[in-house]
């Protein structure tokens, strides 16, 4: 099935220090002794006193090597956290921020929340004594809001910086920003060895602190031919290492979890049940998966040593590509794709697309099987895609994502001008245009956009057509938020305002400075559509039920179960749940009987409900409700009336609309066709007029969890972003089947 090509390079290790010590013995060395041995243990004092001489140190190391665990614990042993002040490390993933702190406390003796603590969204395990704060990048960036200098804290380590996520990436401008200011704050910015020389520069030529990595020599093996099937063929390749190499543990790259395939849980159905077909005459093998909502306690097995004479296959996401590190693996499986977001500015819709994976990531995955031993590599696709088909190194997200959230955090933090804003790599003009307008549309913003904004963003694509003066205003002012200002480049700009009639000075304002509802919806940490979703309850008497509904929306796609043997049961108890109107009030209906059943677990098994997800959706819901008070909003419920509850959905995401035509559905601003998903409870309906929380695209563009509405309801709580015209039905005039009241009723 493979061919041997090439041999990636190892450094040759240290053998004394690097020779693989097996499992159980490695066990029962103390945590301190484990310490010991890291490769960045060697070079404690060395960067220590780099860090002591700089304020801003760029730290490149291989994966493994105990930047994440190590550098927090020695700047705490050097004193860093004398005076109440913490140390704070960022993560990308909410796993490794939670994974890494626990081991950390392991490590410090201390309970997890103690010393040792971490903070992701919903969820703060943290306290008063709390010195090392592990937390995901968009938490640190919440902090900025509630303490723009990031006073409390000593050390700033932002790591895995080479992931570049959004959060990331802004946290860079932002901290390079008080930095200057804060000359005692150091900056640390940790990376795997990739693109060091960028951050550096970025933050004016930054020393590189460089920690040897040692790895062993993996070998790489292609496949011959592009494989059709690359769940089957990791399946099967998976079996046949097994067979026939020698002992050490496998790490399988999935994509995570795709609606309708869920690829990773599929993967390790398939191996437990060829395993358990295959019998005794096969060595035990331990199949543990490892994605980011899996139950910390599954994810800990993963961490637990292999016992003798088995061997352990990990079937993980992204996240054990750098963020975690698992021991033992000698084997690598890759097919050589990932999970990405993507963001059409064109059409504002953002989805998650199985793409290929970058050569960057691939050789960060074959580095995986080179920790402990000469490990081998085995990609499900040819040496020749390799070289042609995947991309030198990912897309930042920041140039693939919607920027509605950053946007309004920004502005929330008082930066007006995000055109100039210090970006490492500047995301899209036309997305943050697009940003702006949204949240305009949404009532975040005073005006569209701020015109600086805008006329720096369109950077000299358009063309200036502007009279007087006064002209200028007073066309302006008649757009009024509903047009697009084409215009050309600043300077040009005032050029031809000069040559008009030679005064200079444009002053059109107030520009897209936060409304009190901007403010508000800032405050909650979940998307704008979201935030307002919940805000706009409060007009529609139905705080409590949306509430519930914005919390169980964010468990996403884990609220029900559907085993393989208990298919009809599942899909009839499922169907049990519905409730007119769609899928939201369904999620609604599932959380109210649970509640019901007072949390009942025995109630969720017979539901084919997933007692976890629930429980986080408590959790959520907790959270929002104790925010409702900061940002002044009372509680109220519509006791059963689900008519109240689908239009405040509606004025948070009014955006995502489609409309049946003879073709199917298309989306009403942008007639993109798109599909009700199978799962969807309004699947068989088909209403004329309905609204998605997501699109997902799989197989097609599919609308995720979708309600019914009323057409009228979209120029009611969106009068500047749809016109009546637009919404009028050609083909039928009758409006949809009422469910609930109407609008009028409502009044
Ligand atoms: P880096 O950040 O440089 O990639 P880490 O500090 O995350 O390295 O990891 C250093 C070492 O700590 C790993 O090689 C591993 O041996 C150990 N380690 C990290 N996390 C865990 C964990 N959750 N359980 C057990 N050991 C861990
Ligand atoms: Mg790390």
């Amino acid at each position: 099935q493979f061919v041997s090509a090439v041999q990636m390079k190892g450094t040759e290790p240290d053998k004394e220090v690097a020779a693989p010590v097996p499992e159980a013995e490695r066990r029962r060395q103390s945590a301190q002794e484990v310490r010991r041995s890291l490769p960045i243990f060697p070079y404690r004092d060395e960067l220590v006193a780099a860090i002591a001489r700089h304020q801003i140190l760029v730290i490149e190391g291989e994966t493994g090597s105990g930047k994440t665990t190590q550098i927090p614990q020695y700047l705490h042993e050097e004193g860093y956290t004398r005076q109440g002040l913490k140390i704070g490390i960022t993560q990308p993933r909410r796993v490794a921020a939670m994974s890494v702190a626990a081991r950390v406390a392991v490590e410090m003796g201390t309970k997890l929340g103690n010393e040792v603590g971490y903070s992701i969204r919903f969820e703060d395990c943290t306290s008063e004594r709390t010195v090392l704060k592990y937390m995901t990048d968009g938490m640190l960036l919440r902090e900025f809001l509630t303490e723009p200098d990031l006073g409390s804290y000593s050390v700033i380590m932002v790591d895995e910086a080479h992931e570049r996520t959004l959060h990331t990436d802004v946290l860079f401008g932002l901290i390079k920003d008080i930095a200057r200011f804060r000359p005692q704050l150091k900056v640390l910015v940790a990376s795997a060895t990739l693109d060091t020389q960028r951050f550096s520069a970025f933050f004016d030529q930054a020393p590189v602190f460089r920690i040897p990595g040692r790895r062993f020599p993996v070998d790489i093996y292609y496949t011959k031919a592009p494989e059709a099937d690359y769940l089957e063929a990791c399946v099967v390749s998976v079996l046949q290492i097994h067979v026939t190499q020698p002992p050490g543990d496998i790490l399988v790259f999935l994509t995570g979890q795709v609606p309708l395939q869920e690829e990773i849980e599929a993967c390790v159905e398939l191996l437990q049940e060829r395993c358990r077909r295959l019998g005794s005459r096969l060595a035990e093998l331990l199949v543990l998966p490892i994605y980011a909502n899996l139950p910390s306690d599954m994810q800990a097995r993963i961490f637990e040593p292999t016992p003798p004479g088995a061997r352990k296959v990990v079937v993980a996401t992204n996240i054990a590509e750098t963020s975690v590190t698992i021991d033992g693996i000698v084997y690598v499986l890759d097919p050589g794709f990932c999970k990405q977001k993507s963001y059409s500015a064109r059409t504002g819709m953002e989805s998650l697309v199985v793409t290929p994976c970058s050569r960057a990531s691939a050789n960060q995955r074959a580095g995986r099987a080179g920790r402990v031993a000469p490990g081998k590599c085995f990609r499900l696709y040819t040496a020749w895609a390799f070289q042609h088909e995947l991309e030198e190194t990912p897309v930042p997200e920041i140039q693939r994502a919607d920027l509605g959230s950053l946007v309004l955090l920004l502005k929330s933090l008082g930066i007006n001008d995000l055109i100039h804003f210090d970006f490492l790599d500047p995301p899209p003009h036309e997305t943050l245009v697009l940003a702006l307008e949204q949240l305009y549309a949404l009532g975040a913003l005073n005006h569209l956009g701020e015109l600086t904004t805008v006329l720096g963003a369109l950077g000299g694509t358009g063309m200036v057509v502007v009279g007087p003066m006064g002209e200028l205003t007073t066309v302006l002012g008649a757009l009024g938020g509903t047009g697009m200002v084409v215009v050309g480049p600043m300077g040009e700009l005032t050029t031809v305002l000069g040559a008009l009639g030679g005064t200079g000075m444009v002053v059109v304002g107030p520009m897209g400075e936060l409304t009190t509802l901007g403010r508000r919806m800032a405050e909650l940490p979940v998307e704008p559509m979201l935030a307002k979703m919940i805000l706009a309850s409060e007009q529609y008497g139905c705080t409590e039920e949306v509430l519930t509904v914005a919390a169980m929306l964010s468990v996403n796609n884990a609220i029900f179960y559907r085993p393989k043997d208990k298919v009809l049961h599942a899909d009839s108890a499922r169907l049990g749940f519905h409730v007119p109107g769609g899928d939201h009030l369904v999620l609604l209906n599932v959380y109210n009987q649970w509640v019901a059943s007072g949390h009942s677990l025995q109630w969720c098994y017979e539901h084919f409900v997933q007692a976890r997800s629930l429980r986080r959706a408590r959790d959520v819901r907790e959270q929002l409700e104790g925010l409702m008070e900061r940002v002044e909003v009372a509680p109220s419920s519509c006791a059963g009336d689900y008519g109240p509850v689908r239009k405040a959905i509606t004025a948070g995401f009014f955006y995502h609309t489609a409309r049946l035509t003879r073709g199917g559905y298309r989306t009403v601003k942008h007639q993109q066709t798109v599909f009700i998903h199978p799962n969807s409870s309004l699947f068989e309906e088909q209403p004329r007029w309905v609204l998605y929380h997501e699109l997902v695209f799989t197989t097609k563009e599919f609308m995720r969890q979708v309600i019914e509405i009323d057409s009228g309801w979209l120029l009611e709580v969106a009068p500047h972003y749809y016109q009546a015209k637009e919404l009028e039905d050609a083909s039928a005039r009758k409006m949809p089947k009422k469910v609930g009241k109407s609008r009028e009723e409502l009044g």
